[in-house]
């Protein structure tokens, strides 16, 4: 069977080296998994609770409109129910936003080290790419942006912010003035994925569910998988204006989340303790990271996320190699052009030193 080449030309998503491979290949039997961008507080005891209680009606079909969860998603953010979606993971929602506005050959436009799913969605959907590059200190360049968009008419524009890998963002000021400059273009979608809103520090950053009140061309993705701690549940979360949200239910599956999903988001939204204590320990986390990388010497951009990019100075997929021996599993970078770099999530206390130690035995510091 022949396939088109923009399915052959796919480079499948590389996710990040599972532990248990780590462990038989290396012969280890301690390996600390930073790599991920995972919450290293485990689950709420709650949600596995629920989870637990809702197995026992797992004959039934879920829920398909969700519509408890998006009661109580709507209470925790602020926004009309009818303005929210769910997805397996924002992963389907990007899928599905590509699938739902553009055609074959339609052009998307997002920047050179965006969130590489954006990029992965539209060529298996044979859409073309258009990327940015982005400004010298790794932030999306929305000067580019726009007159990429000029340049292409892309139907749709992917904003991370703040961005995986980098940890950067868009301050308010910017993201808003963007929109604005995109506000008579009705035939272009501005997506905005703020996967990481919960543990952005810097006091100018935007909330961009503020913009769907004035903007019918934006929607905005969050996920289940990083502050609260359910990337195994496969939960996002798709904040649009109803007559994409109308677009959005005919296409998906009806069942696309699934009824342990729905049970666990809703306990999870209920444990404000859990939320609180995932932001401290990654906050606290970078705060250790930013202090021993400078004692040694190590560039890093300073993030709003759950993870930071450091500058090792040397092939980092060496680097990499070299810290998978002593049982730490970082992210090497390289698919995304940075040859020097990798990207370090937080972990718990004990996982940040043993990282910082190997690193400090690896980089001879
Ligand atoms: C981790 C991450 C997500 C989450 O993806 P899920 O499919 O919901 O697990 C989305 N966007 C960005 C930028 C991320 O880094």
């Amino acid at each position: 069977m022949k396939v088109s080449p923009s399915i052959e030309n796919l480079v499948p998503y590389k996710p990040g080296k599972p532990i248990e491979e780590t462990k038989r290949e290396l012969g280890l039997t301690e390996v600390t998994k930073l790599a991920s961008n995972e919450n290293a507080l485990g689950p709420s005891s709650k949600v596995v609770e629920a989870i637990n209680k809702a197995a026992l009606e797992i004959h039934r079909y879920p829920d398909p409109s969700c519509h408890l969860l998006a009661e109580k998603v709507s209470k925790h953010y602020n926004i009309e129910s009818s303005k929210i979606a769910f997805g397996n993971g924002s992963n389907e929602v990007i899928d599905l936003l590509i699938r739902i506005f553009c055609e074959p050959q339609d052009n998307i436009v997002t920047s050179q080290a965006a969130f590489v799913a954006y990029k992965v969605c539209a060529q298996a959907a044979r859409v073309n790419v258009v990327e940015a590059k982005m400004t010298e200190d790794l932030k999306f360049d929305l000067n580019e942006i726009s007159s990429l968009c000029d340049q292409h008419n892309p139907k749709i524009v992917f904003i991370a912010n703040p961005n995986n890998p980098t940890g950067t963002y868009l301050n308010e000021s910017e993201l808003f003035k963007f929109v604005e400059s995109q506000k008579h273009k009705l035939d272009q979608l501005i997506v905005i994925d703020e996967a990481y809103f919960e543990f952005v520090r810097a006091k100018d950053a935007p909330n961009a569910l503020d913009l769907l009140s004035n903007y019918k061309n934006v929607a905005v993705i969050r996920t289940f998988s990083k502050v609260f701690g359910l990337a195994g549940i496969r939960l996002g979360a798709l904040f649009a204006h109803e007559y994409i949200l109308d677009y959005y239910n005919r296409v998906r599956n009806p069942f696309n989340v699934n009824s342990l999903s729905q049970a666990g988001a809703l306990a999870a939204l209920d444990d404000e303790d859990y939320l609180k204590s995932s932001q401290d320990m990654v906050w606290s986390g970078l705060d250790y990271f930013y202090k021993e990388l400078e004692g040694i010497g190590v560039n890093y951009w300073p993030s709003q996320a759950n993870f930071v990019l450091i500058d090792v100075a040397q092939p980092a997929v060496a680097v990499y190699q070299e810290l998978l021996k002593l049982g730490v599993i970082l992210r090497p970078v390289n698919n995304y052009g940075f040859e020097t770099l990798l990207r370090l999530s937080v972990g718990t206390a004990e996982e940040n030193q043993k990282a910082i130690q190997a690193l400090k035995i690896v980089l001879k510091k």
